[in-house]
């Protein structure tokens, strides 16, 4: 049997349905917002069975539901007195945090100039009332069906397979825009460089599976150091990682470096042939800086590495840094 014929199906065969349930691992979480309550509970009868369904009756109630049970789709009224669904609408789509959140419209007014306002504004669909629950459900689905599938490309593009952690080009980004941030606001930006001591060496006595492993669990117990929602870390590269930490001064990022080393440490992931200690250890360079002169993310970087350089030279198992 040649090596090329597919292993299972034919060529052309349908793909699986997507499983909505099973990727998100519960059922998708709807809410529904209408002034009035009789909508409400029409819309709950249609998708209360398979769906987790939360229920506002204003556009400010609506909006701290958002936050507060991050829902993965909003049926959202358009009429209703006070904040009107329009504007709950374009509130959502001003915050970073929401903006990724499907908004569909249910009107009773199903104009054009209606509709293409709403779409206009980051809806993503239009429901006119009064509605076919079959098709109010199957579209709901689709957008879901969408929404899930981009989540997961974003998670794919943006996160590191084997830590788990951000990877580089999520790192790049990020520290272009703290960079950017902290020269308008005139704040402190602080860069760390992490690596693992002697892993050549623990690879080779352990194995690359063992290698691997020993890579999460650092990846894991540096997350769990930070303290600061806008702190990031991600794998910079091979037994690399890097963390930017804004609004962070030197001696502050100096503390953070020193818990961290302490917290690999105690993981006590035996290593035998290292130099410095019986277990796992990492060395850490930080650089911070108040963006100055023609100074750039590329030389933070630079800085960060150089004090890597010294805390290797200067015996491993330690933080050096520097402010530029
Ligand atoms: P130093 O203390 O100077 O940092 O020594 P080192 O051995 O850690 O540094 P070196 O850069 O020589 O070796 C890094 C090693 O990290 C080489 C490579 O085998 C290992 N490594 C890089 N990426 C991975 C990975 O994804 N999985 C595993 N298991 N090992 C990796
Ligand atoms: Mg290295
Ligand atoms: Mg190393």
């Amino acid at each position: 049997m040649s090596w090329l014929s597919p292993a299972s199906g034919s060529p052309g065969a349908a793909p699986e349905p997507f499983n909505l349930q099973q990727q998100l691992g519960r059922r998708p979480r709807l809410l529904i917002v209408d002034d009035q309550p009789a909508n409400i509970q029409a819309l709950y009868q249609v998708f209360a069975q398979d769906h987790q369904v939360f229920m506002a009756t204003s556009g400010a109630q609506a909006l701290q539901l958002c936050r507060d049970k991050q829902p993965d789709l909003l049926l959202l009224d358009i009429q209703m007195p006070g904040m009107d669904g329009y504007e709950v609408c374009r509130q959502i789509k001003a915050d970073p945090e929401l903006a990724a959140l499907p908004v569909v419209f249910v009107t009773a007014h199903s104009d054009a100039e209606a509709e293409t306002r709403g779409l206009d504004m980051g809806a993503v669909d239009f429901i006119s009332k009064p509605f076919s629950p079959a098709v109010v459900r199957a579209r709901v689905r689709a957008h879901l069906t969408l929404k899930v599938q981009s989540d997961l490309l974003r998670e794919l593009v943006f996160v590191d397979g084997l830590t788990g952690v951000y990877n580089r080009r999520h790192f790049d980004e990020r520290l272009a825009r703290e960079f950017q941030r902290a020269r308008r606001q005139g704040s402190s930006l602080a860069l760390m460089m992490i690596d693992v001591d002697y892993f050549k060496r623990f690879n080779d006595r352990y194995g690359h599976l063992a290698g691997d492993d020993g890579l999460r669990r650092v990846a894991a117990t540096l997350k769990a150091q930070l303290k600061r929602p806008a702190d990031l870390l991600s794998r910079f590269g091979g037994e690399e990682f890097a963390c930017v930490l804004p609004d962070t001064e030197l001696p502050g990022a100096l503390a953070l470096a020193d818990e961290m080393g302490a917290a690999v440490q105690a993981l006590g992931i035996a290593h035998a042939d290292s130099d410095v200690a019986p277990c796992l250890t990492i060395s850490i360079g930080v650089a911070a800086l108040r963006p100055h002169g023609t100074l750039g993310p590329s030389e933070l970087v630079v800085a960060a590495d150089e004090q890597l350089y010294l805390a290797k030279s200067g015996g491993r198992r330690r933080a050096s840094g520097i402010t530029l």
